[in-house]
């Protein structure tokens, strides 16, 4: 079956996790003091075995990720949990979140976020948040979300990641929620603090923590490099990008990997690597050609003095009865008259 919940066992208030088997089916114990995972039931392709629910010291607790709006769930974390000092979250999706306020009911604990909701405080990146026998940092890790925040022990070295780093497998950064400029700089940021060890909001713990987060890191940088050399090839949608990047994956997953794809294609356009061509249902990107847009600077593609929305916006103004000649290959192409004097280059 899936990943075995974690047994527990309490020693006064001391409360120890036990992990399971590793994928070759021998056992790993790892005992984690003050450290206590409750896995929701909501396993799926983007939750793995459910969300993992961090309760972290005790007298009182820190809590970490009540997940989904499930009052069993919550009931047990609870039980494990009590009394609690805060209830922290690492982000707003459905897997993460809705359980806080349940739990929020039954503790009295407030509710703390980065950018809090109804009944909920604000949480800012670097605030310290004191339990019985824990002191987490809020660390602010853009990327996956833009309020997503991950939490992290000193003492320990525990870092706590929500989605920004997963026990098995890639976070998922869906523009426009998700951004991967943001998200590189977060795993520096992370990478920065020398984590000991990674209890991700999905998966199993990780142990070897820096090593994880370099290979995020190295995943995305190859990400990119396939990304522009697929680009070689011409204009492309992210769509079409896909089956040449991700030829071993299964086509299921081909429309979530065109997402990520299009997280990366923004991220070359915003760098000024790529240029984006076309209205934003069928857009295509295509090589930066090193020239720029005569208008407003951005890259254009090869052969072109405009970049698209500049052509674009030439089209609309008021053309005057002469001057302007149309190249071939679209709008992307438009030539702007030298004698147009409607005013364009103060916008
Ligand atoms: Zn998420
Ligand atoms: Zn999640």
């Amino acid at each position: 079956m899936g990943f075995p919940r974690v047994a527990i066992s309490t020693q006064g208030s001391q409360a120890t996790v036990r992990w399971g088997k590793d994928a070759t089916g021998s056992a790993i114990i790892r005992d984690v003091p003050r450290i206590l995972r409750v896995l929701a039931p909501n396993p799926g392709p983007f939750t793995l075995q459910g969300t993992n629910t961090w309760i972290v010291g005790a007298r009182p607790s820190l809590v970490i990720d009540p997940g989904p709006d499930d009052p069993e769930h919550v009931r047990e974390v609870h039980r494990e949990s009590e009394p609690v000092g805060a209830i922290l979250l690492t982000h707003h999706h459905p897997d993460h979140a809705p359980g806080a306020a349940l739990l929020a009911d039954r503790s009295g604990a407030p509710v703390l976020a980065y950018r809090p909701v109804e009944n909920e405080r604000k949480l800012a990146g670097g605030a310290i948040v004191p339990g019985g026998d824990a002191i987490l940092r809020a660390v602010h890790t853009p990327g996956h979300t833009p309020d997503h925040l991950v939490f992290f022990e000193r003492e320990s070295g525990a870092l706590f990641t929500g989605d920004a780093v997963l026990g098995q497998g890639t976070s998922m950064i869906d523009p426009p929620e998700g951004e991967m400029a943001a998200y590189m700089r977060s795993l520096s940021i992370m990478l920065s603090l020398a984590p000991r060890v990674i209890f991700p909001g999905h998966g199993p713990a990780v142990w070897s923590a820096v090593e994880k987060l370099r290979e995020y890191v190295d995943h995305r940088k190859d990400r990119e490099k396939q990304v522009l050399a697929e680009l070689e090839e011409g204009p492309r949608t992210a769509e079409e990008l896909v089956p040449g990047i991700y030829s071993d994956y299964p086509q299921e997953l081909y429309p979530a990997a065109a997402r990520s794809v299009l997280a990366h294609l923004l991220k070359l356009a915003r760098e000024g690597r790529v240029t984006r061509i076309g209205r934003p249902v069928e857009e295509r990107f295509a090589l930066a050609s090193g020239a720029s847009c005569e208008r407003c600077g951005r890259p254009v593609v090869p052969g072109s003095r405009l970049c698209d929305r500049c052509g674009v916006a030439a089209l609309q103004e008021a053309p005057p009865a002469t001057g302007r000649t149309r190249e071939a290959g679209g709008d992307a192409h438009i030539r702007p008259s030298s004698e147009t004097t409607d005013g364009r280059d103060s916008t």
